[in-house]
């Protein structure tokens, strides 16, 4: 894409009212709109991070067996009703509204009850199981608390994903593996040293749920790490009963912030039960369906991403979810060869952001800095002269001269090595 095709525009200040590091440079270097407090539009170069968060997350759902769905946003009161979770008493941060014939209904906070529901249609014998339908879709929850940025948004976007299982064996077995997937999810952010499948309450059905959460001094959470055993303890569970399940001592544990990325959650029948999603087993027993939930928050990630992998200059993206993988600044008069490489490295699939612009080179720089493409190219008049191309790296400062003829091979490998 060029500068110049590109709308947004770039600002030296944040607005005074946000108040988050990850939404002041997101909104900076023109990622997201901050449409009200805990409210955000994605703009060009932020739905493209945001994608990319999607697609990593995509592929390690399909990979243990995960069947995509979008399901609705509006809500059947009836549903929630027969889980007692419609009254405000029991969950007080929907946002409710009403149809037009006056009945109510609601913005999806999770989705749970209309899954189990749908999911009626089609499961009937052992046969149908098991069964992991998931959706990226937006969630709607009226956070008091809304001063994290795109971390605790009223309206973002979750990864649900719902096991439906034969038995208790097979719903634990399914438990481990996407709890492997997720921590494939993470590592492939660049968090995986970072991030600690933590033990969190796991409600009436399970000792435990497992929350991953990665470590930030900004997060909300307080967990108590284990490096050694790569675990951590939420402060919610955290006592001597837990450390004796665990076999840890609290000498052994390390206090520390941290953003809940992703969670794991046994359910057992607590929907399956009251929604009637039952299965007929081998032997003609009707039995109800063993349930799990998974969430991950891909704008949330995006967020934390913006927090962690930042300087004072501003943004730096990892390869993985960069919204270009080149910054490619053209300066002086060098436009003939500046639009040839930016056509020769996109035709090998590299994707480039290039600063076609009438402006200084020290606005060019300044931009690449903050928008925080993992590599910067910059070719001027002196580097034409010389047949060459300046390269540098967004994460150091040492610039490299690579000649014009082989700075498309020598980037295609570097990218390719790094997928
Ligand atoms: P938290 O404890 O942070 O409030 P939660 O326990 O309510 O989150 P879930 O309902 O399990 O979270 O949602 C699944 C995932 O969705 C979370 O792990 C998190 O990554 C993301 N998420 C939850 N709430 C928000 C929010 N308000 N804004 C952005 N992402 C969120
Ligand atoms: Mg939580």
């Amino acid at each position: 894409m060029k500068r110049t095709q590109l709308f947004t525009k770039t600002l030296k200040e944040a607005p005074s009212d946000e108040v988050a590091k990850n939404a002041q440079l997101l909104i900076r270097a023109g990622y997201i709109h901050k449409e009200m407090a805990g409210v955000y539009s994605f703009l060009p170069l932020g739905l493209k991070t945001l994608d990319k968060v999607v697609e990593i997350i995509r592929q390690e759902m399909n990979l243990v067996g995960g069947n995509e769905v979008e399901m609705s946003t509006l809500q059947n009161k009836q549903l929630w009703e027969l889980t007692d979770r419609w009254d405000d008493k029991n969950v007080d941060n929907w946002f409710k509204t009403k149809f037009a014939n006056g009945s109510d209904t609601g913005l999806g906070i999770t989705h749970e009850e209309p899954i189990t529901n749908m999911m009626k249609n089609f499961v009937n014998s052992y046969k149908d199981l098991p069964s992991y339908p998931y959706q990226f879709q937006t969630k709607y929850r009226n956070e008091k608390r809304a001063k994290s940025g795109l971390m605790r948004g009223k309206e973002f976007l979750m990864k649900d994903l719902y096991s439906l299982s034969r038995t208790q064996q097979e719903h634990e077995e399914f438990y481990e593996k996407i709890s492997e997937a997720y921590a494939k999810v993470f590592e492939r952010f660049g968090l995986g040293d970072i991030t600690y499948k933590t033990f969190a309450s796991g409600g009436i059905f399970a000792k435990y749920s497992h929350e991953f959460q990665t470590v930030s001094e900004v997060g909300e959470d307080t967990i108590f790490v284990h490096k050694a055993k790569n675990i951590a303890i939420n402060q919610e569970v955290y006592n001597e009963e837990v450390l004796a399940d665990l076999g840890v001592f609290k000498d052994e544990l390390v206090e520390m912030r941290a953003v809940e990325v992703g969670n794991i959650f046994s359910l057992g029948t607590k929907f399956s039960g009251p929604l009637e999603l039952n299965f007929t087993d081998e032997k003609g027993n009707k039995k109800p369906v063993i349930m799990g939930s998974y969430g991950i928050g891909p704008s949330r990630m995006v967020g934390l991403l913006a927090e962690h992998f930042a300087d004072d200059k501003g943004l730096i993206w990892p390869v993985n979810v960069a919204p270009f993988s080149v910054y490619l600044a053209s300066v002086g008069d060098v436009a003939g060869t500046a639009d040839s490489l930016y056509n020769d490295l996109q035709a090998v699939g590299i994707e480039v952001l290039y600063d076609d612009r009438d402006v200084r080179a020290g606005d060019k720089f300044a931009d690449a800095d903050l928008m925080g493409m993992p590599y910067r190219i910059v070719i001027s008049e002196r580097s034409v002269e010389q047949g060459s191309v300046e390269l540098k790296q967004r994460v150091d400062d040492s610039v490299e001269l690579v000649s014009l003829d082989t700075i498309v091979d020598k980037l295609k490998v570097v990218l390719e090595a790094i997928e």
